[in-house]
């Protein structure tokens, strides 16, 4: 987290997927407002562009320019607005449409400045502080597309011959408007992204154990359905795999509560271990339960992990047992290895490694049970009708 502050605050970008989720954020936040805008800009355009048409001010250039690119621009900006996932798209729409905007004020104000109505230049700074402060822009991108504008006002007045003390007045308050929006829209930027990175932290913090640092029950829900949804989508495999430590509760009268906390803590760094890629996922569930989900091809990867995290723990010295040695633990572990699709349900997927889970606690313990359910469609309920009781719930 610091080093993203340290990198997102000095640079305006974080990691790849932090930044993917705070542009997304960014551009939500001042969605509604620039809608209404984009209206109003796409109402002044059809104005600007009708009036000058009626009064042959407009040549047949500047029309197609106005009503051909910008006004589809303008719309289709305003649709990807409304759609969230697509918003990158939407950012570079958006940028294109400030452009657009911006060459026609440009347009506008140089001509009107050219038939001796000066102030129209007023609308060229307007449209130069709406490009920093109001559209809710990226600053490289707000700072890419206020030069573009200024530059081409800047080209306007010596190409058309303004007079030079006039020339040098409005170059050098087009370079105060850019100074001072460049300052503001860095600093919102900013504190856009700090209050960003602060909320993620506070949310993270609600979506953990905390004694083990783990995912808790809520995040694990909240994720899986979330993850079942993408591997149906990627067609993916997935892998629960569930953990119950044997005899906690004779672990716990026997050396103590605060040992019990600590051997849990071991434990949970174990498991955490084996949540190595960006979409697997380890949690504890409460007392001494946890789930490891792994996504993705298993590939054998799914029957090896879960043994190498049981033998693991059994390796582990988890507590002082006197002058006789140290204590040791084991876990149960139960495996469903699925391909979520259609007839496959999230319930069904749960229980089915909630089924090998009590399985090896009846096998005796301390040991792996498996169950892939790519061929057979799960039967949930099954084997728990038999087995009245459930080692998990
Ligand atoms: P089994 O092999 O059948 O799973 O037996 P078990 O004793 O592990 O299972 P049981 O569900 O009967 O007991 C779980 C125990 O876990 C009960 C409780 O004392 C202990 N426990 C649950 N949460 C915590 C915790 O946060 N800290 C400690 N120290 N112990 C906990
Ligand atoms: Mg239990
Ligand atoms: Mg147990």
């Amino acid at each position: 987290m610091g080093e993203q502050r340290r990198k997102g605050l000095a640079r305006l970008r974080y990691s790849r997927f932090v930044e993917d989720q705070f542009r997304q954020h960014y551009a939500g936040l001042n969605n509604v407002r620039v809608r209404a805008l984009l209206v109003l800009v796409a109402c002044g355009v059809v104005l600007i562009t009708g009036l000058g048409m009626a009064e042959h001010r407009v040549s047949a250039i500047t029309a197609t320019f106005e009503l051909a690119i910008t006004m589809p621009l303008l719309m289709a900006t305003l649709i990807a607005s409304i759609q969230g996932e697509r918003h990158q798209i939407y950012q570079y729409l958006l940028a294109a449409s400030a452009l657009c905007v911006g060459l026609i004020v440009t347009s506008v104000a140089l001509r009107a400045g050219l038939h001796g109505t000066p102030y129209y230049f007023g609308a060229e700074v307007a449209w130069i502080f709406t490009v920093w402060l109001i559209l809710g822009l990226r600053f490289w991108h707000a700072a890419a597309i206020a030069s573009l504008i200024s530059g081409a006002y800047v080209w306007g007045l010596v190409h058309w011959g303004f007079g030079s003390q006039e020339a040098l007045f409005e170059s050098l308050l087009l370079l105060g408007a850019n100074v001072i929006g460049a300052l503001a829209c860095f600093e919102l930027e900013v504190a856009a992204r700090d209050s960003f990175l602060e909320s993620r932290r506070l949310s993270d913090l609600a979506d953990r154990d905390g004694l083990t640092g783990l995912y808790n029950r809520r995040a694990y829900n909240n994720y899986m359905e979330r993850v079942w949804r993408q591997s149906r989508r990627d067609e993916s495999q997935l892998t629960i795999v569930l953990i119950d430590i044997d005899h906690f509760k004779d672990f716990n009268d026997r050396y103590g509560h605060q040992a019990g906390d600590d051997a849990l803590k071991r434990v949970a760094e174990v498991i955490s271990l084996g949540a190595q890629r960006p979409l697997d996922f380890a949690a504890r569930f409460g007392g001494e339960e946890f789930a490891l989900v792994l996504y993705g091809p298993a590939g054998g990867f799914g029957h090896d992990l879960p043994e190498n995290i049981r033998s693991q723990i059994e390796g582990l010295a988890v507590a002082d047992a006197g002058p006789g040695g140290r204590a040791r633990l084991t876990v149960s572990v139960g495996v469903a290895i699925v391909s979520p699709g259609a007839g496959r349900s999230l319930a069904g997927a749960v229980q089915l490694a909630d089924e090998a889970l009590y399985q090896a606690k009846e096998e005796g313990r301390n040991r792996v049970v498996v169950r892939e359910a790519r061929l057979v469609h799960i039967e949930t309920g099954r084997f728990r009708a038999s087995h009245p009781r459930c080692a998990v719930g």
